[in-house]
């Protein structure tokens, strides 16, 4: 049951994302890059500095935190063979049935409604950039990486259409 007395650990949950992240070469502004090339076209006076702020931004959303270390956690675990069969084998194998990465990825995007969801539904299809190195790394477990990625330059796309909307 729910604790009275737990506080949530705001700076440590977006602290340990940011690290995760780091530790798997994940560069925040190749991730901000991403949704500025993605809402120029829309936005012509945006800059990349802005679009890097509002990733920042997104960055502390607790909903978020919480599915990106849930995400990062299992990747991290199926790499060091730490979960039970059968889902160690589910997610090591990536397999196209799962859609749980997706899920978790989608209630990301879908925090900043519909601009969110419809360009992580871009995003899952064309994986730019770093989400596409990651897709297509055959070395390590990217089960979750890859959508999370996604669904981080999705929610800043939204972030910044719906300030300037
Ligand atoms: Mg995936």
């Amino acid at each position: 049951m729910e604790s009275k007395n737990f506080k949530y650990p705001d700076t440590k949950a977006y602290n340990f994302v940011v690290a995760e992240l780091k530790k798997r070469n994940v560069d925040l502004h190749a991730l901000s890059k991403i949704a500025y090339h993605l809402q120029k076209q829309f936005l012509p006076q945006l800059n990349e500095q802005e679009c890097y702020e509002e990733l920042n931004s997104v960055l502390h959303k607790r909903e978020l935190l919480n599915n990106v270390m849930v995400g990062l956690e299992l990747d991290r675990l199926a790499e060091e063979n730490k979960l039970k069969e059968p889902l160690l084998s589910i997610i090591r194998n990536d397999a196209g049935v799962f859609g749980v990465d997706e899920s978790l990825a989608l209630q990301i995007a879908d925090i900043y409604g519909t601009i969110g969801v419809t360009n992580f539904g871009y995003l899952d299809r064309v994986k730019y950039g770093i989400i596409k190195q990651f897709d297509e790394d055959p070395n390590h477990v990217n089960t979750f990486i890859d959508d999370l990625l996604g669904a981080i330059v999705a929610a800043t796309c939204a972030k910044v259409a719906h300030k300037y909307a």
